[in-house]
């Protein structure tokens, strides 16, 4: 009742009845009733009696047809009021999996004093607020393996399974495989306890139909204080150190520090700074030369990015090639690269290739080997000329593309090599798949194979597989002239490192041409 004197028709309601009081005190005060009386005696010749009757009828009736509407109007009200909770309700909840969503987590739903009435009254000031973000690990490849409705299956269990737990806290769905668990009143002892606790919950198979779907969780968590209660910079915190969880590998979990921040902010103008350099061609290919180990000819060149940025800091690949991975910008930066090491091989001659290297995110481009066979189609280099770099890696993501790319690519007579062996996953499973010129044995084996006798004897393992599968095998991070003599009595076919010498500019990788064919002895003498 009170909802409906509040609004507008229950204050005229109210107004009529003050009025209608007023003027019957007033009426009382005139002496209405004897002068209506003597007004009905007086005219009742003229039938004022059925006038008076007719006017009263109609009272009656207008009052009863008011308390219609006002029913009326109230069943209206309540159908609005329940379709503005649920158009709420849509609004800050997650349909999947029915939990709150991110902006239910702005709206601070889950406000101050929500979070307190889980806890006692007199909760001090000071107690801790934890916001825990949770990345499903290897959810994609469920979601490809289970069908979009088994990963809904598996999203709804996750939610339920990360509930469950959260008796001192509360559950969002902030989109994708990304939630967020709040809990009060947790010591640092018992956070690092809590995540390890949505690791294990989490990390238990889930049945989809007869499937047990396995997934992992990277966690990253930041604290607040009840006082200050920013759970929205809590929850930016947090979503750092997930990252750093994640890039850490499966099912790690780590409290946001602040270096963490720095590294964010570092990396975002590193990737201006990329963004812009690419588009300025400022990236260059360098040539680190391949030596046919047999002959001591230069076999080839690979192709390796260089960097220096405006202050004249030479900014290495590992720090730069991942941000373009992830940002998408690698394909640009690919096929800017290989334009030019086109132009550059063309005044190589013949017999020596040009290698490389593509990222096991190009790989997941269907059409990557198009993309190539254009480039060299248009830098007029012959497609035998050129050797790709992948990374065992690169064929674990999307191992049908990879597959048809590789197809495509050989079937133009490109060469594939399989660069790093030895260093990503089951490099033996990659062999046996799929159809490689070259296998690259990592420089980390090559590094340590003389301080340890388990490296030499992989070593020699390698380039016995490599000669039992009819695959070259090139070794990488030559420095020393005793490895060298090692790799060449072990029959490796071609040698790379620095003791042939570094990556250098187009230019000076024609001089090491000239100079290497004059000075072939340094190996005939190993
Ligand atoms: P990678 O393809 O295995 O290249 C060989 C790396 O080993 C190069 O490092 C090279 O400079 C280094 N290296 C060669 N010989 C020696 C040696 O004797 N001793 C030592 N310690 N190192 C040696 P770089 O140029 O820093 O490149 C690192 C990685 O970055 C490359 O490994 C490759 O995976 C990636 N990369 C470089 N350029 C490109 C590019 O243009 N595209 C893509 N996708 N990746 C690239
Ligand atoms: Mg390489
Ligand atoms: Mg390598």
């Amino acid at each position: 009742m009170s909802d409906f004197l509040r609004t507008r028709a229950g204050k005229q309601f109210l107004c009529l009845l003050v009025l209608g009081l007023a003027l019957w005190l007033l009426g009382i005060e005139l002496q209405f009733q004897q002068n209506l009386l003597g007004f009905l005696e007086a005219y009742r010749s003229y039938g004022a009696e059925a006038v008076v009757l007719a006017l009263n009828i109609g009272g009656a009736m207008s009052f009863l047809y008011s308390i219609f509407r006002i029913y009326d109007l109230r069943k209206e009200m309540d159908l609005r009021a329940k379709a503005q909770a649920r158009a709420d309700w849509t609004a800050t909840h997650d349909h999947l999996t029915k939990l709150p969503n991110r902006y239910a987590f702005e709206r601070r739903l889950f406000g101050r004093r929500q979070m307190r009435s889980s806890d006692d009254d007199g909760e001090p000031e000071d107690q801790t607020v934890t916001v825990f973000s949770v990345d499903l690990d290897g959810f994609k490849k469920v979601n490809d393996l289970v069908g979009h409705k088994g990963g809904d299956a598996l999203l709804i269990e996750v939610a339920r399974r990360l509930s469950a737990l959260g008796d001192v806290g509360c559950v969002y769905r902030f989109g994708g495989d990304e939630f967020i668990v709040v809990a009060t009143g947790l010591t640092r002892e018992r956070e690092e306890k809590f995540a390890r606790m949505i690791i294990h919950a989490l990390t238990r198979p889930i049945h989809i139909g007869s499937l047990p779907a396995e997934v992992g969780a990277s966690i990253g968590y930041a604290t607040t204080t009840m006082a200050d209660a920013n759970l929205e910079e809590a929850a930016h915190c947090a979503d750092l150190a997930m990252y750093e969880a994640k890039s850490q590998g499966p099912n790690r979990y780590f409290a946001y520090e602040e270096a963490m921040q720095n590294k964010v902010t570092e990396r975002a103008a590193l990737e201006s700074k990329l963004r812009a350099a690419i588009q300025e061609n400022e990236i260059r290919p360098f040539y680190q030369p391949l030596i046919n180990l047999r002959s001591g000819d230069i076999c080839g060149f690979e192709a390796l990015a260089r960097w220096t940025d405006n202050d004249g800091i030479s900014i290495p690949p590992p720090a730069f090639i991942g941000i373009a991975e992830e940002t998408g910008m690698i394909t640009e930066l690919f096929e800017n690269l290989l334009k030019q090491a086109c132009l550059d091989a063309r005044h190589w001659p013949d017999h020596i290739t040009l290698s490389f290297n593509v990222s096991p995110v190009q790989m997941e481009d269907k059409l990557l080997a198009t993309r190539i066979l254009r480039i060299l189609a248009k830098g007029q280099l012959p497609p035998h000329r050129l050797e790709i770099e992948i990374t065992e890696n690169a064929l674990i993501q999307e191992p049908e593309i990879a597959a048809l790319i590789l197809d495509e690519l050989h079937g133009a007579g490109v060469q594939i090599a399989l660069d790093d062996f030895g260093t990503g996953y089951s490099s033996l499973a990659q062999l046996a798949r799929y159809r490689f010129d070259k296998i690259k044995i990592d420089k980390s084996f090559v590094a340590t194979y003389g301080s340890e006798e388990r490296q030499e004897k992989i070593v020699r393992a390698m380039l016995g597989l490599g000669r039992s599968l009819g695959i070259k095998t090139t070794a990488e991070g030559i420095e020393e002239h005793s490895q060298l003599v090692y790799l060449v009595n072990h029959g490796c076919d071609i040698g790379q490192g620095y003791l042939f010498g570094k990556a250098v500019p187009a230019d000076q990788a024609i001089a090491f041409i000239a100079s290497r064919e004059s000075d072939l002895p340094s190996l005939n003498q190993a």
